[in-house]
C-alpha cells in the first residue's frame, strides 16, 4: 500500500511542478510517519525514501535505532525545551520553533553539545487558537535576536495551514508565509537564510508547491489514515 500511495504522491508533485515550471529537485518529500510502525517506515525507506518527519521526540528516538542510519528525521511537531538535549544530532532540520525561549534554548544546549543546529521558525499565519507558532508580526523584531546566535541557524520558515475541505482557501496562508520569508530575506540578517519553505500536507500540498514550498510533509497521503486524536 505505501508503494502506490508513494507514487501516486509522487506523480502528483512531479506534475504539479512541471506546470509550475518548478525543478523535483528543488522539493523535498517528507514522509510524515508518526504514529505509524517501523515496518512502514521500512516500506517507504526501500522505496527510495530517506525525509521522514516526526512530531513526537519519544517517539522518533524509538524508531531512529531501528531504522537505516542514512535516513533523515525531521522534528515537525512541538518540542517543549526540556527536550531540546535529546534531539539535538538526531535530527537534521527542527521544522517548529515556535518561541524565543526555544530558539534560546537550542542554541545554548547546541553550543554545549558542540553542534551546528538548522531549524525554521514556524509561523502561526491565520492566528489559530489551537496552533503553535509565531505570529507573522512577530518576525521581524525577532530577527535581531536570531542573528546573535552561534550554534541554531535559521533557514527559513515553516506553517501548518487550517484543516479546509477546498485546498484552494489556503492558497492566501501559503502566499503569505512565501511573502515573509522574501521580506525576512530581503532584510541580509547574518546568520539566517531563508532557503527552506516547509508547507503542504496531504489535503494541499500540491497548492503549497504552486506558492513555492520546498519541504513537504505528507502523512496520511502515504501510509494511510491514522487513529482519531492522534
Ligand atoms: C501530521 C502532520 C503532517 C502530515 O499530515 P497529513 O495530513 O497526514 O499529511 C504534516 N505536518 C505536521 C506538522 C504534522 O503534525
Amino acid at each position: 500500500m505505501v508503494r502506490e500511495n508513494l507514487n501516486q504522491v509522487e506523480s502528483a508533485v512531479r506534475e504539479t511542478l512541471e506546470n509550475c515550471g518548478r525543478k523535483r529537485e528543488d522539493v523535498t518529500l517528507i514522509a510524515v510517519s508518526k504514529t505509524k510502525p517501523v515496518e512502514m517506515v521500512r516500506e517507504a525507506y526501500d522505496c527510495g525514501i530517506r525525509d521522514f518527519g516526526e512530531n513526537k521526540v519519544k517517539e522518533m528516538l524509538n524508531k531512529e535505532p531501528q531504522l537505516p542510519g542514512d535516513i533523515r528525521w525531521h522534528m515537525i511537531g512541538h518540542l517543549q525545551t526540556n527536550k531540546v538535549k535529546s534531539v539535538l544530532g538526531k535530527t537534521v532540520l527542527i521544522h517548529s520553533i515556535d518561541t524565543l525561549k526555544l530558539c534560546d534554548t537550542i542554541d545554548f544546549e547546541a553550543r554545549k553539545a558542540k553542534l551546528n543546529v538548522r531549524g525554521l521558525l514556524e509561523v502561526n499565519v491565520t492566528g489559530e487558537e489551537t496552533k503553535f507558532g509565531f505570529s507573522p508580526e512577530e518576525l521581524i523584531p525577532l530577527l535581531e535576536r536570531l542573528k546573535q546566535y552561534r550554534n541554531l541557524k535559521i533557514c527559513g520558515l515553516m506553517t501548518v495551514a487550517p484543516n479546509v475541505t477546498d485546498p484552494e482557501e489556503n492558497r492566501p496562508v501559503f502566499q503569505r508565509l512565501s511573502q515573509l520569508s522574501i521580506d525576512i530575506k530581503c532584510k541580509k540578517v547574518d546568520n539566517v537564510t531563508m532557503d527552506i519553505l516547509s508547507m503542504g500536507m496531504t489535503g494541499d500540498y500540491r497548492i503549497a508547491l504552486q506558492e513555492g514550498a520546498t519541504c513537504i510533509r505528507v502523512g496520511t497521503g502515504i501510509f494511510g489514515a491514522r487513529e482519531i486524536g492522534e
